[in-house]
């Protein structure tokens, strides 16, 4: 295989910096094609290292212009520099200022790293490594700064110009056309918080008064004409801060905060110290051109970002391999604010089917890797679903096993002890043992281990003895980095719920631990015995998903769909359906190659029906449970030698049977819960269109001719949710009124950037082997720009990731064309490129003449040799995968 320049970084050889930098005052005059970066940086020596140790920063593509230490020049002999580069040979020893003079061109940069000039906006992402693009730093994330930042633009191109921290001064620079503005940030933080900003850009403004009574000033900027599109954006800002501060007792803690929504950005948003950057999906939202899904995008992510002030900038990473210490903790606490705004239970499923579709195939594939990762080639390379989700479950995990009081008081501890600091897991899970005295040696293994964990259950019932016994096994599948794996603490949420569906007392547990119903289960075996149980229960296991894990119980289809009628966890009554649908689908899947025709139980849609139909159940659940397991989930659960068209056939014909079945009756259910035809974006009116939806669904499953009323609905919505999922659905359907609303749609929206994306992506989603023609068609169409990361999301993302019958056609076009498009996309943005490949994840699961296709494709790939270090890395790792060649 390839060997590749790039070093290994091993979480194992982390040292600190030789050097601190205790302030940076950065002077930036932009200018499209030649910016300048003057950097005045007050170096010390750190205790430790030995004097006249080299001083070596990073750069990435650097051109140096001027270079002084205290004012005077550096010798040639002194130094060497290169773009990538810069090092002083002996530095004084005693504390210096180094300055430091580069240029770069904003408009030439397309990897949208570092400071990058897009729809005539200046804007900046740092994270992970891109200071670096802006000036020679040690930019890591364990050197922390005091900055000040002078930012200089022609005033007519640049009015607003922002940077982190508090708003300084401000003025015309006299005789020019240019002005500036100073912007200090009192609180130490890595180079990748660093952000500016120089645009003209419309705002809105709001205020916001802390429980300590400050006033902080909010403002919103945008591109002209979309800030009325930013009120429910700001909203959700106030009431994230007054969340955690109630909540978590987090306070605000400068005079400003602003947020900068951008189109052309690659990833979500970026929480830069007082300066948020997002991407413009993530905060652009009305009821004309946003969907409900999109409402609650924007509420999580402007939360998130928010959340972002205490758990990442006030306590910062050591190094990168500590990234899930900021994001896990940040997911959690973004998913606890929704749950609070929202559902709980629905905003719970909503967590657990994201991590079932995007975490376990990642970590039961070629490229899983620990929550805390061990080294890397590219960092980039690990904002994972692994990282964010897994490491939110762990944090959920922690306060299950500590109790919610447990929980806060440990958090607490974190914030007094590491306030300031760049810390480590080790750091964090010692606040939590300290506060409540608790041994947490086992559950750090969740940080080290990789693989979804297996349990399996199996419980017998004693009568006369009224004892119930229940026998668990654990394992964790091998990953790609061989480790053998320990056994872990794994809490195990449940109930015994009996004849009634009320739940069960017990008396005296042994062979376990036990709390508040939850099993704490840490041995490779366990057998419990519950004594005390009055009568034959149904155990409810894995309440809430209290663990990532693949559970295995041994519940006959009669006790789960008692479950289904009767658990009081909503979560487990999801679950018991979605575990009763993926048995009948991989049993269909299988008749289905074998030209037989699948038979599917007839209590399954009644199931169904009995919640659709059951009013003192929330409408957004109902419709969540009207939602059979997606393709993914079932290829999961198959495992291997899978056939992507028998899974979509097979979840088709389920569809249409219950549809069939229970079509009517959950049509009644929508008439009886309609929405109000005023659109609000609350929770509740949301999960009543999504009801709406999933009827939608089952009647055009089973009845093609349902079509003509869901177009009428399509013509007749007052809103872009409904519009949205009619058209989505009618495509989908392959419905014959699909291309003329299509064709309607474009015309609606051609000129809504977000909304076209929708587009894009619905097309590129229907199922099966001609959508590829369509999306090949599309990147030639003149919406479409290899330039804009949401565009190449909306189609090339949308098709790998989210149409299994459609990229892994049998012929292997699919796999081809993904190819071609990585390899044009790497030589401009290899981080979108990087991101692409991962749709090759999941290959070696596939049957054998689509797992050879796509080997082939990959290996076509990596042979031509000239790819960025982010795909050199995805594509060798995919393609280096044992089990490719078991
Ligand atoms: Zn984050």
């Amino acid at each position: 295989m390839r060997t590749d320049n790039a070093p290994v970084v091993r979480l194992s050889e982390y040292r600190p910096t030789d050097y601190a930098i205790d302030t940076v005052y950065l002077d930036i005059r932009l200018m499209p094609e030649a910016s300048s970066v003057t950097a005045r940086l007050s170096i010390s020596r750190r205790d430790g290292a030995a004097a006249g140790t080299s001083l070596d920063l990073d750069g990435d593509g650097l051109v140096l212009k001027g270079l002084s230490l205290d004012g005077m020049g550096v010798a040639d002999e002194a130094r060497t520099v290169t773009p990538d580069r810069l090092t002083i040979h002996a530095p004084p020893a005693d504390p210096f200022v180094l300055e430091i003079v580069t240029t770069l061109n904003p408009s030439a940069n397309k990897a949208l790293m570092g400071l990058y000039r897009s729809n005539g906006v200046y804007t900046t992402q740092c994270e992970a490594e891109g200071f670096r693009r802006i000036t020679y730093f040690l930019d890591r994330p364990d050197v922390l700064s005091v900055y000040t930042t002078r930012i200089e633009a022609r005033k007519s191109e640049a009015p607003v110009l922002l940077g982190n921290g508090n708003p300084v001064t401000a003025g015309n620079i006299t005789g020019t056309d240019r002005h500036f503005a100073v912007w200090h940030d009192p609180h130490p933080k890595p180079p990748y918080l660093f952000a500016v900003v120089g645009g003209d850009l419309d705002a809105v403004h709001d205020s916001f008064t802390t429980a300590s009574g400050r006033v902080v000033k909010l403002a919103i900027y945008c591109e002209h004409g979309k800030a009325d599109r930013c009120a429910y954006a700001m909203d959700a800002l106030k009431r994230s801060m007054r969340w955690d501060e109630e909540r978590f007792g987090r306070e605000y803690d400068l005079d400003v905060f602003n947020i900068v929504a951008v189109s052309d950005f690659n990833m979500g948003a970026m929480e830069n110290k007082g300066l948020n950057v997002f991407n413009d999906k993530y905060v652009l939202v009305d009821p004309q051109t946003g969907t409900d899904q999109d409402y609650a995008h924007v509420e999580a992510v402007i939360a998130h970002e928010y959340f972002h002030n205490w758990t990442g900038n006030r306590i910062t990473c050591r190094d990168w391999f500590q990234l899930c210490l900021k994001e896990g903790l940040t997911v959690f606490r973004d998913q606890e604010f929704s749950a609070q705004m929202r559902s709980r239970p629905v905003k719970r499923i909503g967590d657990v089917v994201a991590l079932r579709q995007h975490q376990f195939p990642e970590d039961a594939g070629p490229l899983a890797h620990p929550v805390r990762p061990e080294t890397y080639r590219e960092i980039n390379n690990f904002y994972t679903a692994t990282v964010y989700e897994k490491g939110a479950e762990v944090c959920r995990m922690l306060q299950t096993v500590l109790g919610e009081d447990g929980f806060r008081e440990g958090l607490d501890v974190y914030f007094q002890r590491h306030d300031g600091d760049a810390a480590t897991i080790e750091d964090f899970l010692a606040c939590f043992a300290d506060a409540t005295g608790a041994d947490l040696t086992q559950f750090s293994l969740w940080y080290e281990q990789a693989g979804t964990p297996a349990v399996s259950v199996s419980h017998d019932f004693d009568a006369d003895t009224q004892t119930l016994t229940m026998t668990l096994r654990q394992s964790v599948p091998e990953t790609p980095d061989g480790k053998t794996k320990k056994p872990m603490h794994i809490p195990l949420r449940f109930g015994l719920v009996g004849p009634d569906g009320q739940d069960l007392s017990y008396g005296e547990v042994s062979g376990g631990r036990v709390n508040d119903d939850v099993i704490h289960f840490t041995g490779a075996t366990a057998t419990l015995t519950f004594s005390g149980v009055t009568a034959r229960p149904v155990p409810s296991l894995l309440r809430g998903f209290s663990a990532p894990i693949r559970l295995e119980d041994d519940l006959c289809a009669n006790d789960r769909f008692f479950l289904i009628g009767h658990d009081s966890d909503p979560f487990s009554r999801w679950e018991a359906a979605q575990q009763i649908a993926l048995t009948m689908l991989t049993d269909a899947t299988a008749k289905l190659r074998q030209d037989e025709t699948p038979a599917f139980d007839p209590r399954f849609a009644e199931a169904l029906g009995g919640l659709a139909d059951n009013d003192g159940l929330d409408p957004a659940f109902r419709a969540l449970a009207l939602t059979l397991p997606g393709e993914v989930d079932i290829a999961q659960a198959i495992g291997h030698d899978v056939d992507p068209d028998a899974i979509h056939g097979a979840r088709q014909a389920l569809l249409k049977e219950t549809g069939s079945a229970i079509g009517t009756l959950v049509s009644e259910a929508v008439s009886r819960n309609a929405p109000p035809a005023m659109f609000r974006p609350e929770a509740e009116d949301a999960g009543r269109r999504a009801l709406r939806h999933a009827s939608w669904n089952l009647s055009l499953a089973s009845e093609p001719a349902a079509s003509k009323q869901i177009a009428e609905a399509y013509s007749q919505a007052e809103y872009l949710t409904d519009r949205v999922a009619a058209l989505r659905l009618l495509v989908h359907h392959q419905s014959g009124e699909a291309e003329s609303l299509l064709a309607e749609f474009y015309d609606r929206y051609r000129d809504n950037p977000l909304v076209l994306d929708k587009w894009f992506a619905i097309q590129a989603t229907a199922p099966g082997g001609q959508t590829l023609e369509r999306v090949e068609a599309l990147t030639a169409h003149p919406a479409f720009s290899m330039a804009t990361p949401n565009r190449v999301y909306a189609l090339i993302r949308s098709f790998a990731a989210a149409n299994p019958t459609g990229f892994n056609r049998e012929d292997g076009a699919g796999y081809r064309f993904l190819t071609g498009v990585i390899a044009t996309l790497d030589k401009d943005n290899p981080s979108v490129a990087a991101r692409l490949a991962t749709g090759f994840r999941s290959f070696a699961m596939l049957e054998d003449s689509r797992r050879a296709a796509a080997q082939a494709a990959l290996q076509a790939l990596s042979a031509t040799g000239n790819l960025s270090r982010d795909v050199a890395d995805i594509i060798d790792r995919t393609l280096d995968d044992s089990s490719i060649n078991a």
